[in-house]
């Protein structure tokens, strides 16, 4: 038997100008570490054939299934503030689209599969730290509901890569509803290839956003759907403690999903202005600042769409605005009401918003754990205190607040169990911790992958109790605490 991928590309029916054609670079010895079978089976596709040794070689490229059309997609982007015309896949290959379960067509691509005619000086391959770091963090945020592209399969090529030092090679199969990005818009309107961005704009309407298809103006509809998602996307994030950590406009997806795990985080103690990223000096990526990026991103991608909103620039500028203008309601809209959420209210008044920013700067001001607070907040709405009183250096900015917070609960007419409840579902007990990733990575890189699985399976479920599992809620101790992320190219 022969797996076999039930492909149907149409990226690749696109103009020459989208993309290069370029086969994997097939690797000396594939040895498959983990195969994401409830999500093969989503795609269609059978997990005991990709687990196979067949199944192994393609999932590190060295053997192409029927029906691929191997592309590397060209785009551009802004790095930190600065334009690179041209970027493109450097080192991953499209291997094709399926149509999944749901009927979402999906890009299965792999990472790390070798140089392509945008790899510049890189090598196109990628390190197992890496990989294993976008596979655990990629679907934990799935599991956590945040828009995300997803992890097929990690596979080691028993191939060393020259990094800092020599690392061992890998390959991630990654899934996305595609790997489009404002970047490459970006591709095009830098040529003054107006065609392209039209091209670019009706091939990404009629697979993101259908029902703008016919809209009266459909490129309209287009940049405010994706300011809608990104702003949608950006509170999740926030409202999770996650920091991209590199939100580069070519690491910005027009889809809504979160893509291109490099150097992020999720952060311990809460803070505002809290960088992981070592390559991020000016702090430009900062947990706060993500949201002015975001849009920072979007006005890039609407500069591009500016010759397909009017004839006239000026009025298209105007109508771009207009649009623009609608991210920051949209992001507070999605991150005040998530908020409310966490701290357990089911109805909106007037005074919510101070409420929330005062428990936020006493947390701040505390050094307490985000994910711990919250998870403790849900505790003290139907039991005891202790959790959260704990995560505060001094116990008694957090009984100050909660004063406070317990006349306004007693405005709303659910009990204490439902809004326990209700709270459990929203402040996760588990999320990737930078410690803990760390640590899986150190023991793969010893050949031991079990901490990964088990890193891999509690996070499966962050919203349960796990108790047989406590310590990973833990946050680091002082001598396990990682400060900084690397890029890991
Ligand atoms: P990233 O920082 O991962 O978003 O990558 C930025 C750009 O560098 C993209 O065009 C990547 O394809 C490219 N790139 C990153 N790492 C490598 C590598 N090892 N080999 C070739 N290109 C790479
Ligand atoms: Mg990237």
């Amino acid at each position: 038997m022969t797996v076999h991928f039930p492909f149907q590309n149409t990226y690749s029916a696109l103009p020459a100008s989208f993309f290069a054609r370029v086969a994997p670079t097939p690797v000396a010895a594939p040895r498959l570490i983990k195969l994401n079978r409830p999500l093969a089976l989503q795609l269609g596709l059978d997990p005991d054939l990709l687990e196979s040794p067949e199944g192994a070689e393609i999932l590190a490229g060295k053997r192409l299934p029927d029906g691929a059309d191997p592309i590397a997609m060209a785009y551009a982007g802004h790095q930190f503030g600065h334009f690179v015309p041209q970027l493109g896949d450097g080192r991953a290959i499209l291997l094709g689209e399926v149509i999944d379960k749901d009927g979402i067509r999906r890009d299965i691509q792999l990472k790390g599969s070798g140089p392509t005619p945008f790899s510049r000086r890189g090598d196109g391959r990628a390190a197992l730290g890496p990989v294993l770091r976008e596979y655990i963090v990629s679907e934990a945020m799935c599991a956590l509901g945040i828009p995300t592209t997803r992890s097929l399969a990690a596979v080691t090529s028993g191939e060393r890569v020259q990094r800092e030092t020599m690392l061992p090679g890998a390959v991630l199969t990654r899934v996305a509803s595609s790997h489009i990005r404002v970047g490459t818009f970006q591709f095009f309107a830098a040529r003054g290839d107006t065609d392209g961005v039209r091209k670019l704009a009706d091939h990404v309407i009629a697979r993101h956003y259908p029902d703008i298809g016919m809209a009266e103006r459909p490129y309209h509809a287009l940049l405010e759907r994706v300011v809608a998602r990104q702003a949608d996307l950006v509170a999740r994030w926030l409202l999770v403690g996650f920091i991209h950590g590199v939100m580069n406009t070519d690491n910005t997806s027009v889809s809504g999903e979160t893509i291109d795990y490099g150097p992020c985080a999720f952060m311990d103690d809460y803070n505002p202005a809290q960088v992981f990223s070592s390559i991020d000096e000016m702090g430009r990526y900062a947990y706060a600042n993500q949201p002015q990026i975001a849009l920072w991103n979007l006005t890039r991608l609407a500069e591009c769409l500016l010759p397909l909103l009017a004839d006239d620039k000026d009025k298209a500028i105007e109508q771009a605005q207009m649009i623009l203008g609608e991210f920051a309601e949209k992001f507070t809209t999605a991150y005040q009401s998530g908020l409310r959420k966490k701290i357990g209210l089911f109805i909106a008044r007037d005074g919510d918003e101070a409420l929330v920013q005062d428990l936020l700067d006493a947390m701040a001001k505390n050094a307490a754990d985000f994910t711990l607070t919250f998870r403790g907040l849900a505790n003290a709405a139907a039991d005891s205190d202790d959790s959260v009183r704990a995560q505060f250096t001094d116990p008694a900015a957090f009984d100050e607040w909660a004063v406070r917070w317990r006349t306004r609960i007693a405005d709303e007419p659910q009990s204490p169990a439902e809004r326990q409840a209700a709270m459990r579902a929203v402040n996760p007990a588990f999320i990737p911790r930078n410690h803990r990733v760390e640590a899986v990575i150190q023991a793969a890189l010893n050949d031991d992958y079990a901490p990964f699985e088990e890193l891999l399976a509690v996070l499966s479920k962050p919203y349960e109790d796990q108790p047989q599992f406590a310590a990973y809620t833990e946050p680091p101790l002082p001598e396990q605490r990682v400060t900084q992320t690397f890029c890991g190219t």
